[in-house]
């Protein structure tokens, strides 16, 4: 019996698109919806900016938005970044978990900014795990959200735990 526990904060800043475009995995045109996660990638002086995109099976297409330059002295520019950056620590890999023993994997939402369903937001942090194993793991009550079983279309507060039993 092993307990993990992370700390996410979540922001949402754009309404949700969709594009329809071929994806590699599936192998033919497929429709991305936007997770509304962003990324930032420091590349030398360049900070990309991307949208993380995914298709109906989970998988993932990063849309290049912005590129900002790292010497900006404006305050509130860094201020910004330095929130944001805190996006790309939500990202996890559930199997290392697995493999070293934990059965319990507690998230609790330091601060949530928008309007956000559990499965959309596991689908999009967990790398692993798809919204359809998403959402049998919640059906099943392997995902709680407060110590009760929830929906899969279930909102989620500031405050709020997410438990995830392996
Ligand atoms: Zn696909």
């Amino acid at each position: 019996m092993q307990n993990v526990q992370l700390f996410w904060n979540l922001y949402k800043t754009e309404l949700e698109t969709t594009v329809e475009k071929h994806c590699k995995n599936c192998g033919h045109t497929a429709l991305f919806t936007d997770t509304h996660i962003r990324r930032h990638n420091a590349n030398g002086k360049n900070i990309y900016r991307f949208a993380i995109y995914k298709c109906a099976k989970g998988h993932t297409w990063n849309k290049k938005l912005h590129i900002y330059k790292t010497h900006s002295e404006h305050v509130e520019t860094v201020d910004t970044f330095q929130e944001e950056r805190q996006e790309t620590l939500n990202n996890i890999s559930i199997t290392p978990y697995q493999n070293g023993g934990t059965t319990e994997l507690t998230i609790l939402l330091e601060s949530v900014h928008g309007v956000f369903r559990i499965d959309k937001v596991l689908a999009t942090y967990i790398s692993e795990w798809s919204r359809t194993v998403i959402t049998e793991k919640i059906k099943d009550g392997a995902i709680q959200l407060n110590g009760q079983q929830i929906k899969p279309n279930a909102k989620l507060a500031a405050g709020d735990c997410i438990s995830i039993y392996m």
